[in-house]
């Protein structure tokens, strides 16, 4: 379907600036042969040392949230403007840790997505069901629910980035099986599909984000509907690099 392979980081809140910038200048020379595009979102303190650390390279630097208003009285917030003037490209947008520790809901998913693509951020919107709800069934209805009103008014759905992150996999080493991971993300494919349109749902990246590592990326990648990966833990090591290249020897 001609979409490009997309490796996005989130480095969470790890790293400094020295530890940052060190890492981005091993990885420069191991990822500028990439067939995929590449970014690692990297705490906002950080953005602009790892932006001048990624300089010159494929490395596309994004941040981890955004807020919904331009400006205002929204103390410890950063608007999408304000990202977009050091050099940020993507955004995530309703991480699982996000909507657990800090009350987001699929309503201010929505908003912020609209923000970000305002102001010509690429949103990688995370999506994903708890243990809880896989195991009574509702893996679809929870998604389903969080694509609908998550994306809700967007006019072109091929610029929004789909991370399905399984709640019961990030950060446990607990990934979906190479079937479960396409099974779930072909579903999210064809929801976007009956949103907006199946033709646009053809040009959606997906991503898969969970557990994913040098070690299971290249099954993950191998599935037909799976464009990508949002990594979390790997991403704070060489490993990145690995998963990157997966399609190479
Ligand atoms: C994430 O934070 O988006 C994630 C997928 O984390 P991990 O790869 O560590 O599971």
């Amino acid at each position: 379907m001609g979409r490009r392979p997309f490796i996005a980081g989130n480095w969470k809140m790890n790293m400094t600036a020295a530890s940052g910038a060190k890492l981005i200048g091993e990885l420069k020379p191991l990822v500028k042969d990439a067939n995929c595009d590449v970014a690692l979102c990297v705490p906002a303190i950080l953005i602009p040392e790892m932006v001048k650390a990624a300089a010159g390279s494929n490395i596309k630097i994004g941040a981890e949230n955004v807020h919904w208003a331009p400006s205002g009285a929204y103390t410890g917030e950063i608007s999408a403007e304000m990202l977009k003037e050091y050099g940020v490209e993507y955004v995530i947008i309703g991480h699982s840790e996000r909507r657990q520790y800090f009350g987001e809901t699929d309503e201010s998913v929505n908003m912020r997505l609209h923000a970000a693509l305002k102001a010509g951020l690429t949103p990688i919107v995370c999506v994903g069901e708890m243990l809880a709800e896989r195991e009574a069934g509702k893996t679809d209805k929870v998604l389903d629910r969080q694509l609908t009103v998550g994306l809700g008014g967007v006019d072109d759905i091929t610029k929004v980035v789909i991370a399905y992150e399984p709640v019961w996999a990030i950060g446990t080493g607990k990934t979906a099986t190479d079937e479960q991971a396409q099974e779930t993300i072909a579903h999210i494919r064809k929801k976007i599909g009956e949103l907006f349109c199946p033709m646009c749902a053809q040009k959606v990246i997906i991503q898969y984000g969970g557990s994913m590592n040098a070690g299971n990326c290249k099954g993950l990648m191998a599935q037909p509907d799976i464009d990508g990966g949002l990594i979390g833990g790997a991403s704070l090591k060489l490993d990145f690099a690995t998963i990157v290249n997966y399609d190479k020897e």
